[in-house]
């Protein structure tokens, strides 16, 4: 492995001794430049490698390993048992899990097995670490855990890059490389929990804030929230579980409806279609009527508080005009305006031009819109003009907090996650 991780000596090498029996089993990898699995121009809507041999790991953690038991002629208090080996320690073959029998050792060897290598970690000052993981076909993603005073929150990825491409965003500009699978998003979390608990602590939150867009992979999502949830594994709490969209009103809906206490945080980031479209690409971008209808219905089913985020960037969307036009829509609702100023994002992660020629016309307007001239010259705003936007909104009577991202100074705050090939940590 190259890159900073390897040549700077900051940032660690694994070092969290998790992850890397996957590839010990002989599954191939490919080179990290691409190899044989890797195609070089993603479609859309396409996984680009081949995952049957991951998903037949990743039945694994969902409560079909209960009928595996069953068949294995287990009681059903040993499910217990061979969850809490999973989770509590990851990465440790069955063969050392003393308290289980050993034909069932024997027959569960290959489920405690991580989907996901970790090549890297860093840690910030501020104490947030990002870990830099790898699929079994060598694509790489990031996991961010973030300790804070009460609570140690788990940002995890959807996807490697970002099938929506906003102009602001890291992934975005990265491309779309594949969506993730239950086990790999269920894996992130079951390593940053273990790098908390060598922190003495423990991951109380998760949110869906990483790469990708959760809604445009929502079933590995809602299955991954199922395991997560399982009081036999993680236990982690429904209502500690985020949900981040660029907005995706089928998807909020069936969020609502399958997830009532999950949290829906969305991404609005303009107060009007035309300074929306040139944020978001067409491609995933809906009416921001039918966003709001969509967000609304979420509330009227779950009575859950939603959380608008609004990324503010310089001349786009900062004006006074905007945070009035947004508290025209916000008004008498229950939700919380998270305003967070723009981190800049390094050319080096993909340039907004960089779309290869698609012979689609859908990808062909993506591509025209991400080459926007205004686009290339995005700017965070002034502490005044955020610290303005949010008094507009509040004297409209719209609560707005301004968030500081976490660990931007190691690429690991919003929107900079944009795992490399050529790059472990390319914002140092
Ligand atoms: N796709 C989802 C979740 C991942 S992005 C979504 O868009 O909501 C998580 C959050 O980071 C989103 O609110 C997104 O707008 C924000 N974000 C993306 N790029 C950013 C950047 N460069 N600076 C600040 N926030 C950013
Ligand atoms: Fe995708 Fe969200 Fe980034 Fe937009 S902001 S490109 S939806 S990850």
């Amino acid at each position: 492995m190259r890159g900073p991780a390897g040549s700077s000596g900051h940032p660690g090498r694994d070092g969290l001794g998790l992850g890397t029996r996957g590839a010990s089993r002989g599954r191939a990898r490919p080179s990290p430049q691409g190899g044989p699995l890797l195609r070089k121009d993603p479609v859309v809507g396409a996984a680009i490698s081949p995952l049957s041999d991951l998903q037949s790991l990743l039945t694994v953690y969902r409560p079909d390993l209960a009928t595996e038991l069953t068949a294995l002629d287990a009681p059903a208090y040993r499910y217990q048992q061979v969850y809490e080996h999973l989770f509590l320690r990851p990465g440790e073959p069955f063969a050392q899990a003393t308290a289980l029998p050993i034909p069932t050792r024997i027959a569960l060897d290959s489920y405690g097995e991580s989907t996901l290598s970790s090549d890297a970690s860093r840690t910030a000052t501020d104490g947030t670490t990002k870990l830099l993981l790898s699929g079994s076909d060598g694509l790489r993603l990031e996991t961010v855990l973030m300790p804070y005073r009460d609570r140690s929150t788990v940002c995890v990825s959807s996807q490697v890059g970002c099938p929506v491409g906003c102009a602001f965003c890291a992934t975005g500009a990265m491309g779309f490389r594949r969506n993730l699978v239950v086990g790999e998003i269920v894996d992130q979390v079951r390593m940053a929990a273990s790098l908390a608990g060598r922190l003495g602590r423990r991951v109380s939150n998760v949110v869906f804030m990483g790469m990708g867009e959760p809604l445009l992979s929502l079933q590995a999502v809602l299955d991954s929230i199922r395991i997560l949830t399982d009081p036999h594994g993680l236990n982690l709490a429904h209502r500690s579980i985020s949900i981040s969209t660029i907005g995706i009103p089928g998807g909020i809906l069936r969020l609502a409806r399958t997830e009532p206490q999950v949290n829906l945080a969305l991404s609005l980031h303009a107060a009007d279609d035309r300074t929306r479209a040139r944020l978001v690409p067409p491609r995933f971008r809906h009416p921001l009527a039918e966003i709001l209808d969509a967000a609304w219905e979420h509330f009227a089913i779950t009575r859950r508080k939603l959380l608008v985020e609004y990324v503010l960037i310089k001349g786009v969307n900062d004006s006074h005009e905007d945070a009035h036009r947004l508290a025209g829509l916000l008004r008498g609702r229950v939700v919380t305006v998270n305003l967070l100023a723009w981190n800049p994002i390094l050319r080096s992660t993909g340039t907004l031009s960089s779309s290869e020629p698609d012979p689609a016309k859908d990808r062909r307007a993506n591509a025209r819109d991400l080459n926007r001239p205004i686009l290339r010259t995005l700017a965070a705003p002034s502490r005044a003009s955020v610290a303005g936007f949010r008094d507009t909104l509040s004297a409209a009577g719209v609560k707005t907090v301004i968030r500081h991202s976490k660990g931007s100074r190691i690429g690991a705050a919003c929107g900079q996650l944009a795992a490399q090939h050529d790059s472990y940590f390319p914002y140092l």
